[in-house]
């Protein structure tokens, strides 16, 4: 048999298959292009000169600690669709994978190791912990991909990269060389989000706030006399963390305070043991402070507080740290050295108690910022870090790097290019207002994490002179010497920079920027050549969750070091071409079947890898299409991907079918094709009816599909095919075409083998059009319906059906078809369902009549056979409307429409009027049960403020149902005759 598939769809087999297949084949690799030293004409087949440039793709790189939840899940099946739709379009694609090093959990998961080892990273030391971290990686690392791959991505694997890796390493250097040197890199003291549990700074986006309830200190300062000596009043400040005032340096009073006019240049004494107490603090005078807020007075800890960092640096105020990186009181706090912060509170609190001067304590819940990685409750503290300063003019002229990522997004400014439009367009909408203000208020990037894995900061101290060397732009080696003084005392700075300056750089690094460190010139010529066809890359498809973190940073960097490369033909590069992607778009987020947001602590997160394994991945992949559009999280059902389940198996059956019914052709010699129509065109009017509406049907939901897919409207695009495939290919089109096929008459043969050729025509476009949604099904029934000698390597190099233009003969001839099968339709429905409530039985054959107008009644006598078989009547008689006979010896019965004909059933059943009666008072007292029952639940404000919407939905529906069929089975009793 040359057609072996197996009789039942298994959807594990199949995946595992094709997925190593389009690995091993090396499928979608998408090669350096040779460039040409001279423009070549006439490559009629050359993408470029075609208009088209490359479509590419950059894969949010995953942790290299990461594994595979539903938001990437969702993520790659969009990204996966668009670029099979791309390539299978005829554009030259490129999806380039990778992982991220992820500076902070690898470190901590390594760190965990160590400590179930009986050791430690300080033990290690630095080197060995990073030589312990790069095996960890080799190891563990890159789980991710290895799933991906069972995915069916369609990314080029010859290119994956690692964060880490020497090229990109190299990169990481030299941006910030060349930032530095550009004067927009320094290094100060700052207050950072310090979490002690990872004993780093962290992003402002790195912290999670939660509400807390927590209490508030209200503490009296004593106040100092002219002689220096208590002078018996208190000024009283409020606190949520009373051990930060070890480290007050003042307290500030609104200058027109009129309570406070008379403390004006006095000072407090701070009444705790702290390192050189007794400290004397100054009342300073600043318009910042709220006179409603608390006692209008407020204690000032420029070392542990944002806003008091920023009054301190206005009054020239010393800011002392008082804690170490672990949140422990250091030196600076005296008598409370060494306690952990929440105790060294303890002790302050009591300590003031016994003083006499705590003025109250009172509850209060505020908003704490705890660590998005250890949950450790973060520190404000001041301490050393490196910055990039955003806002900036570099020392070398031109706009600052935010001005720049600004102009990327907005429409004409700095003239993107010619035609005003964004060289960066942001979809959905609303995302681009949400980046434009983030943008247009943002402050120094904080860059340096005290952390031992990731780009360790290529800056060296100087012991002699303290200063820092930063090595020259474009050189490779490390410095030997301090710069400014000579001395040969330097060393290494000890921290790595934040894991998001490697990624942000990743759209120019990955393409060969900065292309310096090529000691080969080949290499140097193979690296520009990617850069000049791949970059900027097409489009981005990442999540809201990263649109700081990652997206905003490889706006800023993509347009400030690809300026660097000019343009092929050496011209400068303008913004448009600086930008690192020309569309953003944004995906939603996957939630669970009730709405809610998925988490570890509620018990519903949904695994992708359990429900691919059993409902395989082309099922869920289809279920995740069929539910995103812009700007609509999805909530996840199983219940649909089990339906989606059900229809790879209504695709399987199908090919099943056809395949059958070609075999049986060979068998009987008869010719049929695959992938072509064999009817002659100039005949196309004696098509049967069932073909031209298929053909009509497919034309139209290509193009609905294109359509859809340029909007990602993954959604309309899924459902579009799956309503042509099952609802119009199987129930319709299948049923009437397998009428025709006569396989033993040898005067039926060619239009048997026709039919078939169609049949295979119209399946196999289908399977091309599906294919971006379900990779797996599709690759396997295409090569079995290519008896596994296909065209191509894979369908997915085959071409996406687009729209055909017909001329207008046949245009008018598929409008008419399509007209005519909707007759036949609705009058097989019709009949079907006339049926039903008559209660025939499923294997009864029963008269029918049809009654239209104008060109309905030859119609459907042309196709009456088709009628009667599938409606299952065993004398059609068609009429015209006016010849409509109603009455008779049936009178229960009568004409129904059914859309634009009449439809009359004959049904001859003998009637036990007294049993049907029954039945039907049996029925309306279980109707009007469920009724009552839903309208109570429903009329009750109390369930229906707590119940989900669905289950809210699901009763409403269910009462309208029982409504309908209650209407029915009392209109039905009415019917029945006396007695
Ligand atoms: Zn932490
Ligand atoms: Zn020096």
């Amino acid at each position: 048999m040359p057609h072996d598939l197996p009789k039942a769809y298994d959807p594990t087999a199949i995946e595992d298959h094709w997925a190593t297949y389009w690995v091993r084949e090396n499928l979608f690799a998408q090669p350096t292009p040779v460039t040409p030293t001279t423009p070549v004409q006439n490559q009629s087949l050359d993408h470029e000169s075609a208009g088209l440039s490359a479509f590419v793709v950059l894969l949010p790189p995953p942790n290299v600690t990461g594994y595979l939840h539903m938001g990437h899940m969702l993520e790659h099946t969009e990204i996966d669709i668009l670029v099979r739709w791309r390539r299978m379009l005829g554009r030259k694609v490129l999806w380039v994978p990778g992982t991220d090093h992820a500076g902070i959990s690898t470190q901590m998961l390594v760190e965990r190791q160590l400590v179930t080892e009986g050791t430690s990273r300080q033990k290690l030391g630095r080197e060995a912990f990073v030589e312990r971290t790069w095996e960890w990686r080799r190891h563990y690392g890159g789980a991710i991909l290895e799933q991906m791959k069972r995915l069916g991505v369609s990314v080029d694997w010859s290119r994956e990269y690692f964060t880490m890796d020497e090229h990109l390493s190299l990169a990481v250097r030299e941006a910030f060389v060349r930032l530095y040197h550009q004067g927009l890199i320094y290094r100060g003291a700052y207050i950072v989000n310090w979490c002690p549990g990872c004993q780093t700074a962290v992003s402002d986006l790195e912290v999670v706030h939660q509400e807390q309830k927590g209490h508030l200190w209200e503490i009296r300062y004593p106040v100092l006399g002219v002689n220096g000596k208590d002078s018996g009043e208190f000024l009283t400040v409020a606190t949520t963390r009373p051990e930060t005032m070890l480290g007050d340096t003042a307290v500030a009073i609104h200058p027109e305070d009129e309570r406070y006019l008379h403390l004006h240049g006095k000072k407090l004494r701070l009444p705790l043991q702290t390192r050189e107490s007794p400290r004397e603090i100054p009342i300073v005078l600043d318009e910042w402070v709220s006179r409603e807020f608390g006692t209008g007075a407020v204690k000032v800890t420029p070392a542990h507080d944002p806003n008091d960092f920023a009054l301190g640096e206005r009054h020239h105020l010393p800011a002392i740290n008082v804690m170490d990186e672990r949140a422990h009181i250091n030196a600076e706090g005296g008598a409370y050295a060494g306690l952990d912060r929440y105790v060294a509170r303890k002790h302050i609190v009591h300590d003031l108690e016994e003083q006499g001067l705590l003025a109250a304590v009172k509850d209060y819940t505020n908003n704490v910022g705890h660590c998005e990685r250890c949950k450790s409750v973060i520190e404000p503290r001041l301490s050393t870090q490196w910055f990039i300063a955003v806002n900036k003019q570099p020392n070398t002229g031109g706009a600052s790097m935010a001005k720049l990522a600004i102009a990327a997004v907005m429409p004409g400014a700095n003239g993107p290019d010619a035609n005003g439009d964004k060289a960066i367009r942001i979809t959905p909408e609303m995302h681009e207002k949400v980046y434009l203000e983030w943008m247009t208020n943002l402050h120094d990037w904080c860059i340096s994490r005290q952390l031992w894995w990731g780009h360790r900061i290529p800056a060296w101290h100087c012991a002699a002179c303290h200063k820092i060397t930063v090595p020259e732009p474009n050189t490779k080696a490390d410095p030997t010497a301090c710069a400014h003084c000579g001395s040969d005392k330097i060393t290494q700075e000890t921290d790595v920079l934040d894991t998001w300056f490697s990624s942000g750089l990743l759209p120019v690094s990955i393409f060969g920027w900065p292309n310096i460190n090529a000691e080969k010139l080949a290499d140097a010529a193979l690296s520009r050549a990617d850069f000049d066809a791949f970059y900027p890359t097409s489009l981005l498809v990442t999540g809201f969750d990263i649109l700081f973190f990652w997206v905003a940073r490889m706006i800023m960097f993509g347009c400030w070091f690809s300026r660097d490369v000019p343009m092929r033909d050496g011209s400068p590069r303008p913004l448009a071409e600086s930008v690192p992607y020309r569309e953003v778009y944004i995906h939603a987020l996957v939630r669970d079947a009730n709405r809610e947001k998925m988490s570890k602590t509620k018990g519903n997160v949904v695994n992708p890898i359990e429900i691919v394994k059993q409902y395989g991945t082309d099922a869920v992949r289809f279920t995740l299409a069929s539910m995103a559009s812009p700007g609509t999280d999805i909530a996840f059902n199983v219940a649909r991907t089990e339906g989606y389940r059900a229809f790879a198996n209504k695709i399987w059956n199908a090919a099943r079918f056809m395949f059958m019914n070609v075999d049986r052709a060979a068998e009987a010699r008869i010719h049929v094709e695959v992938g072509s129509i064999t009817r002659p065109t100039e005949r196309m009017n004696e098509w049967p009816t069932e073909e031209l509406w298929i053909l009509s049907r497919l034309n139209r939901v290509v193009h609905d599909v294109n359509l859809a897919f340029e909007k990602y409207r993954f959604d309309d695009a899924a459902n579009f095919v799956y309503q042509f495939f099952w609802g119009e290919f199987c129930d319709w089109y299948l049923e009437f075409a397998k009428l025709g096929l006569d396989f033993d008459d040898p005067t039926k043969q060619e239009s048997t083998g026709a039919a078939l050729s169609t049949m295979l025509y119209v399946f196999e476009s289908s399977l091309r059009l599906l294919s971006p949604f379900m990779p797996f099904i599709t690759e396997e029934l295409w090569h079995a319906a290519y008896n596994n000698s296909p065209p191509a390597k894979s369908i997915a190099l085959t071409r996406f059906p687009t729209h055909a233009k017909y001329d207008q003969f046949a245009q008018v001839t598929l409008d008419s078809a399509e007209i005519a099968m909707q007759i036949l339709q609705q009058s097989i429905t019709g009949i079907r369902s006339r049926r039903k409530e008559l209660g025939v039985e499923e294997k009864s054959l029963v008269k029918a009549k049809i009654a239209g107008t104008l060109n309905a009644p030859p119609i459907l006598r042309k196709h009456s056979h088709i009628i009667e078989k599938l409606s299952r009547v065993s004398e059609l008689e068609v009429v015209y409307f006016s010849d409509r006979n109603t009455g008779g010896k049936y009178e229960m019965l009568a004409w129904q429409s059914a859309g634009p004909v009449d439809i009359f059933v004959e049904y001859e059943r003998t009637v036990d009027v007294a049993a049907e009666r029954e039945r039907l008072t049996r029925d309306v007292a279980k109707f009007e049960k469920v009724i009552a029952s839903s309208d109570r639940q429903l009329n009750n404000s109390g369930f229906l403020a707590k119940a989900p919407a669905h289950i809210v939905e699901g009763l409403k529906k269910q009462r309208d149902e029982a409504k309908r069929l209650l209407d029915k089975a009392r209109g039905d009793l009415d019917g029945l005759p006396e007695g």
